[in-house]
């Protein structure tokens, strides 16, 4: 990888731009899991001790663009990172033609993705974010599969567009995992984004021995074998992906569905549970986690594995009720000895509530990053930053 690295230029009384990845959980206006955070809190504290004026940018959740909304805005965010600095950091609400930073300083500007132009990387935008700063730190390994103006295009145009320290380490740390992986090699793909997960389990497949699949993609493959899945998350449109990946060949992975499924009569932290095989699933269920004997299944797999890689729970984890097949698994991953990484942002909070985190060999800042990452694909914003350091 030959990118310019922040730690390589002199940021003294420059302004700088750092695309950080603060997208936390949020409940009732405090941040409820701040793993990203404090992935981000060495790089932060560099620019600042480096007398740095420091602009932090970064999106929240999936707001629609250009209408920005108080449940998305990164105020939560402004208040936990000061904390955590132990200094005010100002939020600045309208940020995109002109900024107002001391040298020694930080603001944290709102909601990127409050931005008309975001997400389809629009040319003029990224100028506008361009001409805010002297250097462009991209350091947001969580968002580097993307092609977005704050991700992608103000690199393009910043004076200079470098590697922030947190982004340097991650691919560091990925690649060295990766390259030749102790066998078994077992992935978990689990969560709710089912048709962008779905997508990567077929480079998966061809990489790992052993693809679990747990939460909305279990239920896709679940109805893929013919079963009903009544009122639960999953991909229509993926079933007949679904069906020809389960149908392995002896050069890929296997694919093991579940057996029993816990499921519930509504989405809600105190709907009735019951366990069922997957068989048994009538019309009006929602399944909402893997039930336990598949649960000791998927645990025995992991205990055997030479390298595990982990994103998506697999069940309504924020659920107590529908928690269980999470927390076995996170528990196995941890008993295990093998090389584990584990990315995504609801991976992570779960990884705090079972209290796992010491037992995982990595943890990634990315989920959708930490995937394509896996599959070999040249994150985006990685290669324009290769462009950038060859100018
Ligand atoms: P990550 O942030 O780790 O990449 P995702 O965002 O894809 O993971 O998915 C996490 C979410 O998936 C959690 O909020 C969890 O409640 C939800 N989820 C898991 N299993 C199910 C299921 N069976 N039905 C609906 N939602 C699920
Ligand atoms: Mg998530």
């Amino acid at each position: 990888m030959s990118v310019i690295k922040m730690t390589d230029i002199d940021l003294s009384g420059k302004r700088v731009l750092i695309r950080e990845d603060l997208n936390v959980p949020v409940a009732d206006g405090k941040v409820t899991s701040d793993a990203r955070i404090r992935a981000a809190l060495p790089t932060i504290e560099a620019a600042i001790a480096a007398n740095a004026a420091v602009m932090l940018v970064s999106h929240l959740g999936r707001p629609t663009e250009g209408q920005p909304e108080d449940k998305f805005s990164l105020q939560p965010v402004a208040d936990h990172l000061g904390e955590l600095l132990g200094r005010e950091v100002p939020l600045v609400k309208d940020w995109i033609d002109g900024v107002d930073v001391e040298p020694g300083n930080v603001v944290l500007l709102e909601n990127v993705r409050f931005l008309a132009g975001e997400k389809k990387c629009d040319d003029a935008l990224a100028k506008k974010m361009a001409s805010l700063c002297d250097v462009f730190v991209m350091d947001a390994f969580g968002t580097a599969h993307r092609a977005q103006a704050s991700t992608y295009g103000v690199a393009e145009y910043a004076p200079v567009a470098c590697a922030g320290p947190l982004l340097a380490a991650e691919l560091e740390a990925l690649a060295k995992a990766l390259d030749n992986p102790a066998r078994p090699f077992v992935a978990i793909v689990g969560g709710s984004k089912v048709s962008t997960k779905l997508n990567v389990l077929d480079t998966l497949a061809n990489i790992v021995d052993t693809l679990i699949v747990g939460g909305g993609i279990a239920n896709t493959f679940i109805a893929a074998a013919g079963h009903e899945v009544g009122k639960s998350l999953y991909e229509a449109d993926m079933v007949g992906t679904a069906g020809k990946l389960a149908a392995t060949a002896d050069d890929r992975a296997e694919i093991p569905v579940p057996d029993d499924v816990v499921v519930a009569d509504e989405f809600s932290a105190d709907a009735n549970a019951a366990t069922k095989s997957v068989g048994e699933v009538g019309v009006d269920d929602m399944i909402l986690d893997i039930g336990p004997d598949t649960a000791d299944r998927f645990g025995k797999i992991l205990a055997e594995a030479g390298t595990i890689i982990w994103n998506g729970p697999v069940g309504v984890f924020e659920f107590d009720k529908f928690g269980e097949g999470t927390r076995v698994l996170s528990e196995a991953i941890a008993a295990s000895s093998a090389f584990s990484v584990a990315g995504g942002g609801d991976t992570l909070a779960a990884i705090d509530k079972y209290g796992v985190r010491e037992k995982i060999s990595y943890i990634s800042t990315g989920g959708g990053a930490f995937l394509e990452f896996v599959e070999g694909k040249k994150l985006p914003a990685v290669a324009m930053l290769e462009k950038r350091a060859k100018d």
